[in-house]
């Protein structure tokens, strides 16, 4: 089992359980450092993220349990921040410079719908409102809009690592036109992983696709190689919204890493990212 996990979500967003909750199961499993990562408050309200007013109460109760469990667990305070290049400035205000460990980046949405808004598309009714509706279909352009936001938020220079970088596929299953070897698609994700193998971030494995029908990791299993030989570090993450995520899908997280060829991944070590072996971050 991988034993630290940098991308949960708690009551503070649209997760079902406390912080503490999770430290507390953290110990209980074993694990060597746990992150919190609420959704970032935006500019625009959005129902699922942290709202800005409960932003510092987020910051003193993660504090607080950083204190209490040291020399137990290493907690660490983070957030996913949710990207679109009309929400830069405000986290350029409010989280560039506050007291976080880390920033996951990522994108839940592009471009704009009719009235001027930012197209969210994390909901499949939303997803197909906009490819059926604005992009008429064409899931190409979807496709290379969305890659292309990725591209834009790496090169802010900000994040430690990209959230669920492919996750966006999970809507298209079935989409006519969509497919992972596609030419023109497999062209998108590796332009994308080269701009992230030159601004020295991380990607995370995201396990959180095997709950849901798709049942892959995100990023897909060939992306991993391709990471891999681009030398991109990775953490491991489930992406977890309740207690039972905490740790689920470890065991096949070392099969899609031993695949792709990674021996190691990345922890926060005394607030740093250090890489460690997968023979260390596992159970034995
Ligand atoms: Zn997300
Ligand atoms: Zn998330």
């Amino acid at each position: 089992m991988i034993l630290s996990n940098y991308h949960l979500h708690s009551v503070y967003c649209d997760g079902d359980d406390h912080i503490r909750d999770y430290v507390e199961k953290a110990v209980q499993l074993g694990f060597h450092s746990i992150g919190l990562s609420s959704h970032s408050p935006t500019p625009v309200t959005k129902g699922y993220g942290l709202p800005i007013e409960n932003f510092s109460a987020y910051l003193d109760e993660l504090a607080v349990l950083k204190q209490e469990f040291e020399g137990t667990i290493e907690v660490y305070a983070g957030l996913e921040l949710d990207y679109h290049p009309d929400f830069v400035s405000f986290f350029e205000e409010h989280f560039f410079s506050a007291q976080l460990d880390y920033l996951i980046g990522s994108v839940h949405s592009i471009g704009h719908r009719p009235d001027g808004t930012p197209w969210f598309f994390e909901r499949k009714s939303k997803f197909d409102e906009g490819l059926y509706g604005w992009y008429q279909g064409d899931i190409q352009a979807v496709m290379r809009d969305h890659y292309q936001s990725v591209r834009n938020m790496v090169s802010l220079g900000k994040i430690d690592f990209i959230g669920h970088m492919d996750r966006i596929k999970r809507h298209c299953i079935n989409v006519d036109g969509f497919d992972e070897s596609a030419s023109w698609y497999q062209e998108e994700v590796e332009q994308t992983l080269e701009c992230i193998a030159k601004h020295g971030v991380m990607l995370e494995i995201n396990l959180g696709g095997l709950r849901h029908p798709i049942q892959t990791p995100y990023p897909s299993p060939w992306v991993l190689k391709r990471c891999h030989e681009l030398d991109i570090g990775l953490t491991v993450n489930t992406d977890g919204h309740q207690l039972s995520h905490l740790d689920l899908g470890f065991p096949q997280a070392l099969g899609f890493l031993k695949d792709a060829g990674y021996t190691e991944i990345f922890r926060l070590q005394q607030g740093q990212w250090m890489p460690v072996t997968l023979e260390l971050s596992k159970a034995i």
